[in-house]
């Protein structure tokens, strides 16, 4: 005879549609297929006549099947089970693991149509939030009471993550990655885990990592006409370092993925491009790219990169004396070097190598440091919803409104509305990129070094014609695409520039 397999739950677990007591689940347990499983001798059982009462109330039919108390552990704890009949039964639990994966899955495929860039389980108070992060900015989509949220965090850390088999800890920081096969389910490239436990409970978050595959164009990412010539420029280039800095979220793995694979193009893909990354955030088309090993040093990566025969290197970041000069010894031997830095503006790297204790004369080599580059993301307007600054009934700060008057042209401004089905009620559709690129000069980096970063700066703006991200910004904001408050809040004040290098408004 064979075995039919039967996948059916238990609905008399804790939580469930027919929640019992611990003492009754020993004698009992009632499964989505209309079985009521009772041990055998406790038919009469005043407690299970009572359930079965109740089920009778409900119009909840069913049939009894009598079994041992064995049986109905199992029952209760997931494990396959064979009853008298022809069928196999695999019982789930809500406690099971399955279904936990399935609603981790959910969460994840709803951040990801959102296109969001993290995922938190925040502890609060009352138990947990479930935040996503869209457009850099935190929304809340779902509260679990009490202990509510901690099964589903136990289950990621648990049964979801590279780290399978070992415990989740709620009481200690851990890291983790999400396996590929639910990374692939949910069209990622994937997912880190980070959790560290705070005063109201466990907190976990989520970093998504998009498979995009293809890059996106530097108009689509909101470069102006000028900046995208000076990149491709850059790319042109056989020797030397550019620095592509930014801080966290400002979009600049995404900017050097757009930039390698326009490089690889131009080249004919005729080149090794090798990159060491930690970890690798996007693919890169033609390029070899290489994860840094977990015990290695940047310094002992780099050198070890160098070996392999490139010629462009990616150096994830730069975070250390010893991984700033393998990359400047790297350049010097006629290699193209990339890497990033973690600045909030282009002159700003300079002075950041120099703290590093990079050689002042490897610093300020205009034949070493061929391009600086920054960029941070900010907010973009729905065009559905948006509203004439002029005829908003917002109300902004007298601050902010002379700003815009002095420093905009405010019949031109647009700012956020109230929502609409386009934009998904948040006003906001995107985020695009803004930027400044210095590619310096023997000038430009004997101003610096001579008479220091403001100096510098106030040279390249007002005798090289550089456009800062101020200048981009406010480009941006009398296009209407930007609402001057985001922009504030996400790149810089709109009168930086008057502030920083005297630049008349
Ligand atoms: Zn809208």
């Amino acid at each position: 005879m064979t075995a039919i397999q039967v996948i059916t739950r238990v609905l008399t677990v804790p939580g469930g549609r027919w929640e019992i007591d611990a003492d009754l689940r020993e004698k009992l347990c009632l499964t989505d297929d209309g079985v009521l499983h009772i041990v055998e001798g406790y038919g009469g059982n005043p407690f299970v006549l009572a359930f079965k009462d109740r089920l009778h109330r409900a119009g909840h039919e069913h049939d009894v099947e009598y079994v041992t108390p064995e049986h109905i552990k199992q029952l209760y704890h997931g494990v396959p089970v064979t009853t008298g009949s022809s069928k196999h039964y695999q019982y789930l639990t809500s406690e099971n693991s399955t279904g936990k994966q399935d609603q981790v899955v959910k969460i994840l495929r709803d951040a990801t149509n959102a296109e969001a860039s993290d995922v938190h389980f925040f502890a609060t108070p009352n138990g947990h939030q479930l935040r996503f992060r869209v457009h850099g900015q935190l929304e809340t989509v779902q509260s679990f009471a009490g202990e509510d949220g901690r099964p589903l965090m136990s289950s990621i850390y648990e049964t979801m993550s590279e780290s399978t088999g070992t415990s989740y800890r709620p009481n200690e920081k851990q890291d983790g990655r999400l396996r590929s096969e639910f990374v692939t389910q949910c069209g990622l490239f994937g997912a880190r885990i980070a959790t560290r436990p705070t005063l109201n409970g466990p907190w976990m978050a989520m970093r998504l990592l998009y498979d995009s595959g293809k890059a996106m164009s530097l108009d689509e990412m909101g470069y102006l006409p000028v900046q995208i010539d000076a990149l491709t420029r850059l790319i042109h280039r056989v020797d030397g370092i550019v620095l592509l800095t930014g801080t966290t979220g400002s979009g600049k793995s995404r900017s050097i993925q757009t930039l390698l694979s326009m490089l690889l193009e131009v080249m004919d893909y005729s080149i090794n491009l090798v990159t060491v990354e930690d970890p690798v955030e996007y693919r890169i088309n033609g390029a070899t790219q290489t994860p840094r090993g977990p015990k290695e040093s940047w310094e002992d990566a780099i050198s070890n990169m160098m070996r392999l025969d490139p010629d462009v290197g990616l150096i994830g970041e730069m975070r250390d004396i010893g991984s700033a000069v393998a990359a400047f010894q790297a350049a010097l031997t006629g290699h193209m070097m990339w890497s990033t830095l973690h600045v909030n503006s282009a002159a700003a790297s300079l002075q950041r190598l120099h703290d590093l204790g990079v050689e002042d004369s490897l610093v300020y080599d205009p034949g070493l440091v061929k391009g600086l580059v920054n960029q941070s993301l900010t907010r973009v307007l729905c065009d559905k919803c948006k509203v004439p600054y002029l005829r908003s009934n917002r109300i902004f700060a007298p601050d902010l409104k002379s700003r815009i008057l002095q420093r905009c042209e405010p019949e031109l401004v647009f700012v956020q509305g109230e929502g609409c089905e386009h934009c998904s009620y948040r006003g906001i559709i995107n985020r695009t990129a803004i930027a400044e690129i210095i590619p310096p000069n023997l000038d430009f980096m004997r101003m610096f070094r001579e008479r220091g970063r403001a100096e510098a700066q106030a040279f390249w703006v007002n005798e090289q014609g550089g456009i800062t991200k101020n200048a981009h910004l406010i480009q941006r904001v009398n296009e209407g695409i930007v609402d001057p408050s985001h922009g504030e809040r996400d790149v810089c004040p709109l009168d930086e520039d008057v502030s920083v290098i005297g630049a008349k408004a």
